[in-house]
Order: C-alpha cells, then structure tokens, then sequence
C-alpha cells in the first residue's frame, strides 16, 4: 500500500487525538494551574475558578459508569443504531464524558462499571478520509 491510497483518519470531535495508526484514541482536556480542576475539551477559562492559567492534559481512557440513557429518537445525522445507549462516565480526574455505550447488552448494564474509551469508525468524508468518533465500553 502506498502512502497516497491510504485514507486519512479524521477524530469528528476537536478533544479527540488519535494515537499511532488511529486505531486508539484519548481524549483531551485541561487542568488549571491555579485550582487543579480538570475539564474536558479546550476552554479558554478555568470553569471552577475563572483562570486563564491552563494546561492540555490527556484525560483518562477509564472511568466510572456514573448514569445512562437509552435514546429512541436519535439526533439529526446520527447514523448508528437506534436504540442506542447514552453512558455518562465520571473520570478520575473529575469531569463527566458522554457518549455511546457499545459492546454490552443493555440488560447488562450496570451503574459503577468500568468503562474504558475506544474509537470507532462512523463514516466517510467526501475525500474519503474516515469519520472517527469516541465510545464507552466496558472493562472485561
Ligand atoms: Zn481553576
């Protein structure tokens, strides 16, 4: 395989930086220097505090099953299966992630387990570069 047929792989959300081939992922936050909160994604100011003095950190790829959801009416543009299962998962740093909860019968579910972050490929591009998104599933 050459280098030019082989189609990119592009993370559908900004936070989200895929490792080696693309096939892992972690996702990004940041710290406060000036009151150690932890947040997802890149926001200008400190949530708790207000500080401008942040830091890019790589969050946790584990953490808590804290709630779910299953969702029967999808959003526009979602392309998965319906339903589907919405997990709120609480890192050990502190902030919250939600998103899919696959690889897990819906009975088997359950509030406190450990989830770990895996990338999935969600579709193509019009360059035919793959849509990489981010889901829960649980630890074995
Ligand atoms: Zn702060």
């Amino acid at each position: 395989m050459t280098e030019e047929t082989v189609s990119k792989r592009i993370p559908v959300v900004k936070n989200l930086k895929l490792l080696g081939d693309g096939t892992q992922g972690v996702l990004m936050g940041i710290v406060c220097k000036s009151c150690g909160e932890y947040s997802v994604g890149s926001p200008a100011f400190c949530p708790k505090c207000s500080s401008d003095e942040l830091e890019e950190v790589e969050l946790s790829k584990e953490g808590i099953l804290r709630t779910y959801t299953v969702i029967y009416v999808p959003p526009p543009g979602w392309n998965g299966d319906v339903p589907y299962t919405l997990g709120q998962v609480t890192l050990p740093e502190g902030p919250d992630v939600l998103t899919e909860v696959i690889d897990c019968p819906r009975e088997e579910i359950k509030i406190g387990m450990k989830m770990e972050l895996v990338v999935r490929v969600a579709g193509k591009d019009d360059e035919g570069n793959e849509i990489v998104v981010h889901k829960w599933r649980p630890v074995r």
